[in-house]
């Protein structure tokens, strides 16, 4: 009872993780509640040096193992080297009524520890896509609104690569 911030952040994850380090910057008193371990860097990645042929089953899943994770199995990235950072079906059971397949990752980092780091924009037709394709509502928020914060975040992680086309109307 004697500890108070001034914003509490539930989860590590990307977007846990940026609101906190931005809420910081900002000078407010946060604290960050994660469900998951801590992954120290370096210690906490076993496999990240080893050779295909010095996992036991070459990276492939076993067919015990696709028969009790069927929904994780088919998780691009999850293999038998990287499985300890994906939460498996068999530990935490998918409760669904129609079709998600809900990616799960319990540790400090989220997801950001097996995500492929591709960094695409929404471009403004996206954020208009329900009125375009007839399926719900648009977004409340535009390409203009969101243009300046992925600018913010690319300079900071260090987003490169080639500029295809116009971002605001490709
Ligand atoms: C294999 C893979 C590849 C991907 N590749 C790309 C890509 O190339 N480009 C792209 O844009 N996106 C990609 N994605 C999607 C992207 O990684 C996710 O959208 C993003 O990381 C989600 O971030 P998040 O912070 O919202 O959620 P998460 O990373 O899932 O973070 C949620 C955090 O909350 C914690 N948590 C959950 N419940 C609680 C609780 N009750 N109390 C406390 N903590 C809790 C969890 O342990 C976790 O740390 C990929 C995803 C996967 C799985």
């Amino acid at each position: 009872m004697e500890n108070t911030f001034d914003a509490i952040v539930v989860g590590s994850g990307i977007s846990g993780g940026w609101a906190a380090k931005e809420l910081c910057e900002k000078g407010l008193k946060t604290l960050v509640l994660e469900r998951g371990r801590s992954v120290v860097h370096n210690k906490d990645y076993p496999t990240a040096t080893l050779r295909p042929w010095e996992v036991p089953h070459r990276g492939r899943l076993t067919q015990e193992f696709l028969k009790e994770n069927p929904l994780i199995s088919k998780a691009a990235g999850f293999g038998e080297e990287t499985k300890h950072f994906f939460i498996q079906d068999k530990d935490h059971p998918y409760v669904q009524e129609k079709p998600f397949d809900w990616i799960r990752g319990y540790q400090v980092g989220g997801k950001s520890l097996t995500w492929g780091r591709a960094t695409q924009r929404w471009s403004k037709h996206e954020f208009k896509a329900p009125e375009l394709q007839g399926y719900g509502m648009n977004w409340p928020i535009g390409y203009e609104d969101v243009a300046p914060w992925y600018s913010h975040v690319e300079n900071f992680i260090g987003v490169c690569g080639t500029r295809d086309r116009d971002r605001g109307d490709a």
